[in-house]
């Protein structure tokens, strides 16, 4: 730890704050959504604009301290905290301006969708956000960003305009389609590996604010038929409508299986397109209509509050066969946590029709994204609940080829080769030219060695 006097120093240079272990507001500060993670920085700045950012970053790099960069404070793997070291927090940092002209945003990295969608749907506009509105905006989108208007408007990075960053030696830059295009490409997709995003410019769409949304939820007992169907339903989807196939527990209630639905075009002609869903079998429960796209932005909130214990394994499928399908049902049916849950995530549509390396997110031709999130309430429970994730994902595994790199608690190198598939390489290269010491390495981390 730098002495007393430079970290002082450093807390003038600041306007946010300094919160360090002897605060009053230090535990509160340092609190991340998983619950798991109980780490003690050395100091946490809260950034309040770039030139907190520029301090911060070159205050730790010039007292070689570890370094934890917080947007939303979402990771799986409790990325936005550290044991010692600072954490450059970024959440207090919240600005949002919409430009109706030219239809798109800029948002400060201390933004979660909530904050977002309210701000662009007051005009009728969104872009690609995650499915739980507590989640930031910043995480999500520099690993790839998978949502409810992916089938119809790409992914987050594909909506991704420009990005002002603070790299790793103190300079601020902008990447874009014209300015440093190679950081630009390795920012869509390849997490905070190469400075921290001090301003994120989206495109925005015309969206709702009505859509046809919500959810049906089946008997566990006819998974196989539910998941048989998701896959044909997936298949035939027009743009418009992105579905998730979900193995839930409604509250205090038995594990369904659920198929939850977003058709962001003309409602009536959704009420056509979802009309298979309507007459497939008989669901327990029916709760598919319209509804504010906000609302449907929230829908997964109440099953994964903050503060549980959380661990999650994933992966990208190129189908829904009938074996692995055979698995889902099989592990569905024996999660040890009811609070545990599995989400079918997909990749279609826009997000489908990129090149594989034109961003950095390479599973542009997997259209299933399952991620099986264990949950559970404390450390005592620990070991079973890893354990079914562990062994579900063991099972399905030879089925996978790659995984969304959001959703891994379990990051070891070999795993990010997988995560970044065909365009390690080139990352690799990326992050020896804008990081050469590793320096942001607290995220599903690329070493700086091609
Ligand atoms: C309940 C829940 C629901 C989710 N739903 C979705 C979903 O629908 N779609 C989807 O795609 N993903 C989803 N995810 C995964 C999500 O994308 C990741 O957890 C993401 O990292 C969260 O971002 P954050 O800013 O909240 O996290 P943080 O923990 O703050 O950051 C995560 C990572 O990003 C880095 N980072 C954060 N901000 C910056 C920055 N400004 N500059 C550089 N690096 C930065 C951090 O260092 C860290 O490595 C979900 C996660 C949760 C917990």
């Amino acid at each position: 730890m730098p002495n007393d006097a430079t970290v002082e120093k450093f807390k003038t240079s600041l306007r946010g704050e300094l919160i360090q272990p002897t605060d009053e507001r230090y535990d509160e500060a340092r609190k991340v959504w998983n619950g798991m993670f109980d780490r003690r920085p050395a100091l946490i700045a809260r950034c309040a604009g770039t030139a907190d950012v520029v301090s911060a970053v070159n205050f730790s790099r010039d007292n070689r301290l570890l370094v934890a960069v917080r947007g939303g404070g979402h990771s799986f793997p409790g990325h936005s905290v550290c044991d010692g070291g600072l954490v450059i927090d970024l959440s207090p940092m919240k600005g949002i301006r919409v430009d109706l002209a030219a239809r798109t945003a800029r948002a400060q990295p201390g933004v979660k969708w909530i904050e977002f969608d309210h701000e662009t749907q007051a005009f009728g506009l969104a872009t690609t956000g995650g499915t739980a509105s507590d989640t930031g905006i910043a995480g999500l989108s520099l690993g790839g960003g998978l949502g409810w208007l992916s089938s119809k408007h790409g992914l987050t990075i594909d909506n991704l305009i420009s990005a002002d960053v603070v790299l790793a030696d103190g300079r601020f830059v902008t990447a874009s389609a014209t300015e440093n295009q190679d950081l630009f490409w390795g920012l869509r997709g390849g997490s905070g590996n190469f400075g921290v995003v001090t301003s994120f410019e989206y495109q925005l769409h015309g969206v709702g604010p009505t859509i046809l949304g919500g959810m049906m939820a089946y008997p566990l007992g006819r998974t196989k038929e539910v998941l048989r169907f998701y896959r044909e339903f997936t298949k035939a989807a027009p743009d418009e409508l992105t579905i998730y196939a979900a193995f839930v527990n409604p509250p205090g209630g038995e594990t369904v299986a659920a198929l939850f639905c977003c058709y962001c075009g003309p409602l009536n002609k959704g009420e056509e397109v979802i009309s298979p869903l309507r007459s497939f079998g008989r669901p327990i429960e029916d709760r598919l209509g319209p509804m504010p796209y906000v609302s449907q932005q929230c829908i997964f909130d109440e099953g994964f509050p903050a503060g549980s214990y959380y661990y999650t394994k994933a992966g990208s499928l190129p189908d829904l066969t009938d074996e692995a399908i055979e698995v889902f049902a099989e592990y569905a049916a024996t999660k040890p946590s009811p609070l545990s849950g599995v989400l079918v995530q997909t990749v279609c549509g826009a997000a489908s029709r990129v090149a594989p390396d034109a961003t950095a997110f390479p599973h542009r031709r997997f259209p299933y994204a399952p991620v099986i999130v264990s949950q559970w309430l404390g450390a005592a429970d620990s070991e079973k609940n890893i354990a079914w994730a562990r062994d579900f994902w063991k099972a399905l595994q030879s089925f996978a080829g790659g995984a969304y790199v959001n959703d891994l608690s379990d990051i070891d190198g070999e795993r990010m080769r997988v995560a970044y598939g065909a365009n390690y390489e080139r990352l690799a290269a990326l992050k020896k030219k804008y990081d050469p010491d590793n320096f942001f390495r607290l995220n599903p981390n690329i070493k700086p060695t091609a």
